[in-house]
């Protein structure tokens, strides 16, 4: 998963990118990078760090230029290494510069690598926003097409999700994937700055509004000449494919205090804890218990429903980052430990409804059982904010191997054993569409397999 921002027409548009950077910095903690065009010049500044670690304010000093595009990473494509950070840069020696920055995946990665290698291209990385970068680069100079133009035949050729500015030295382009998977929104600050971000809290933070999200198949270019929309065009699709967002997003991955597909994504986690509570009238217990911080709306959601109260018996430590994301089992292991300490004297002889909003590999969920067991809890019920994840997604979240994925591998009651749970339910699939606006417009490949872009290898 990543996150990607976009600023145009401030003089402090490097400095601007950071802090809205900073606001995404959860959709990726590996690397970032920033390109910022002067109007002659595109600078590149990428390393692998935290938003805050990288871009101090010597290093932005180096940034001049009021068209900036940033990017944080956690690695789905290619490994992380400093060659696959983002943005990418494309220099020719006679025609333009161009600078690009993605979320998402690309499900037909290789027969596009191939196809332009095949024509002489080379590349750098096997990250996939190069892909995209290298494509437009060659509609451009080889065939000729105006920048709008490649975007276009991008979306024609390229298949998966790809929430994408790009920059020019005197133009940036924002543009996202007919299916518009990843969340996408644009907006403007007082002074006229165009503000573009994987999510609306980047866009809390920089003061920017009049917002709208970038249509699927949408390509916005703003220079000085102004903006302007290009709406998707139904010729170039023949039928206009229906949104398919990213469900996870809502349920997992984006801040709760951001607005995306239509909704505030507070108010669909607080709608699956209704749900969840919903189905399980009666049940006595002293506390609801949500693992902090992605469960908490919820749990919340859960308490108003069932009448039992919340309590944050759980705390997490906010320096520890995703553990999700760590390469190795035993070091996912420590951190989880690292990661949450309990109330002192909370558990003993209590009965809890445990609330997480997933279970992927089962790792965070047993380590948390663990620990207030041995603080004494007397019964844990546990209850997941999604439907059993059984399948790997292939557009932009991190999601194992499916023989990684515990709800893959075992029933519903070894998960229970596993988990050493007194109860376990997962959210019914047709409740969790029931928390949504547009059920239709959203993919749920990671649970029933239904991969609306197909699979890389198709
Ligand atoms: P696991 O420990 O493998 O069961 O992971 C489950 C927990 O990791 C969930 O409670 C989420 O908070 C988080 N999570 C789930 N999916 C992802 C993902 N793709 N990337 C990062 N974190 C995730």
């Amino acid at each position: 998963m990543c996150g990607i921002l976009g600023v145009v027409g401030s003089p402090n548009a490097a400095k601007l990118t950071s802090l809205g950077l900073f606001a995404i910095q959860h959709r990726g903690q590996e690397s970032c990078g920033m390109a910022v065009s002067d109007g002659r010049v595109i600078r590149l500044r990428k390393k692998m760090g935290l938003v805050k670690e990288v871009f101090t304010e010597a290093e932005m000093q180096k940034l001049p230029g009021s068209i900036a595009i940033g990017h944080v990473r956690y690695p789905t494509k290619g490994s992380a290494t400093e060659f696959n950070t983002q943005p990418h840069l494309v220099e020719t020696l006679a025609g333009p510069t161009y600078a690009l920055a993605s979320n998402g995946d690309i499900v037909n990665y290789h027969a596009m690598r191939r196809f332009l290698e095949e024509h002489n291209v080379y590349f750098k990385s096997d990250n996939d926003g190069e892909l995209l970068v290298k494509y437009i680069a060659y509609q451009v100079m080889r065939q000729g097409d105006g920048v709008i133009e490649a975007i276009r035949h991008l979306m024609r050729d390229i298949k998966g999700a790809y929430s994408t500015v790009l920059c020019t030295w005197d133009a940036m382009y924002m543009f996202r994937d007919p299916h518009s998977i990843r969340p996408m929104v644009w907006g403007k600050m007082q002074d006229g700055t165009v503000v573009v971000a994987s999510e609306s809290c980047a866009l809390d933070t920089l003061d920017a509004n009049d917002r709208r999200e970038i249509p699927p198949a949408g390509i916005v270019k703003v220079s000085s000449e102004g903006i302007r929309v290009i709406e998707n065009d139904p010729g170039l699709y023949r039928s206009v494919p229906n949104s398919r967002h990213c469900i996870f997003e809502q349920i997992y991955f984006s801040r709760p205090d951001s607005y995306h597909f239509g909704e505030d994504v507070f108010r669909v986690r607080e709608a699956l804890g209704a749900a969840l509570g919903k189905a399980d009238q009666g049940l006595k217990a002293d506390y609801v218990v949500p693992v902090p911080d992605s469960a908490n709306f919820i749990g919340l959601g859960y308490s108003n429903e069932a009448k039992i109260p919340l309590s944050l018996g759980l705390i997490r430590n906010h320096y520890i980052g995703r553990t999700f994301i760590k390469p190795e089992q035993t070091i996912r292991d420590e951190s989880v430990r690292q990661k949450f300490n309990l109330l002192p004297n909370f558990f003993k002889d209590k009965s809890v409804v445990l609330i997480d909003d997933s279970i992927v590999r089962g790792t965070t969920i047993r380590k948390i059982v663990e620990l207030i067991k041995r603080a004494g809890v007397k019964q844990v019920h546990l209850r997941i904010g999604s439907p059993q994840v059984k399948h790997s997604c292939y557009y932009g979240i991190d999601t194992p191997s499916k023989e990684e994925l515990i709800a893959n591998i075992y029933d519903l009651d070894e998960i229970r054993q596993r988990t050493g749970v007194d109860s376990l339910k997962f959210m019914d699939i047709k409740d969790l569409r029931g928390c949504v606006q547009n059920p239709e417009d959203y993919c749920y490949a990671c649970f029933n397999g239904d991969y609306p872009v197909g699979v890389p290898g198709e």
